[in-house]
């Protein structure tokens, strides 16, 4: 069986949730499966292992267990993106548009220094909204944004299209069709 097939298989698919019509890709069976969550890990850092990356930016909540190991795995420090209102320094805020209203993220404004190399890691991209909020975020503070990393790619939703647009390359380890 081919990696992305153990992973596939490693996540669990909630129709239905939160609302009618979307199926949630649930990471957590995958975190709780030790050899797919390293394998997950290290197919993240694969094409940056040799190269020169300065810090790993993980969005809240899941791409924090994801990011927090990737740069454990380059020996590189990691940067936490919050949601409004839970940093306790000085902060840059952007904000994005959610299905429903707008909602916005932060990132302390020391986290990062101009023109430090950044990785991107979310568990999935669907529409790219939270994730083109999170690298206009990090450009704001001068980082230059070496890829966007994430586990899911929902191509319909094309998302990870629009970070490519964006000039940032994407990698992603599998798709599922739909929503
Ligand atoms: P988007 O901004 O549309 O690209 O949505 C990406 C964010 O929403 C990520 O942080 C995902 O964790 C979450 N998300 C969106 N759609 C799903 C889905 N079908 N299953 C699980 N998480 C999702």
């Amino acid at each position: 069986m081919s990696f992305q097939n153990d992973l596939r298989s490693a996540i669990r698919s909630i129709p239905d949730y939160p609302k009618p019509g979307i199926i949630f890709r649930d990471i957590t069976t995958l975190l709780g499966n030790a050899s797919a969550f390293r394998r997950a890990v290290d197919e993240l850092v694969q094409p940056w292992a040799g190269t020169k990356v300065d810090k790993v930016a993980g969005i809240e909540a899941r791409g924090f267990i994801l990011g927090g190991a990737v740069a454990h795995q380059l020996s590189i420090g990691f940067v936490p993106i919050r949601k409004k209102g839970k940093l306790p320094h000085k902060v840059v805020t952007i904000g994005y548009s959610l299905e429903y209203g707008i909602d916005q993220m932060e990132m302390h404004e020391d986290a990062l220094a101009a023109g430090e190399k950044v990785i991107l890691v979310d568990d999935l991209i669907a529409t790219g909204g939270t994730a083109t909020a999170a690298v206009r975020l990090l450009q704001q503070l001068g980082a230059e944004v070496v890829a966007a990393c994430f586990v899911i790619d929902l191509p319909e939703l094309g998302g990870a299209k629009k970070i490519k647009a964006m000039g940032v390359p994407v990698h992603t380890l599998i798709t599922f069709d739909g929503h």
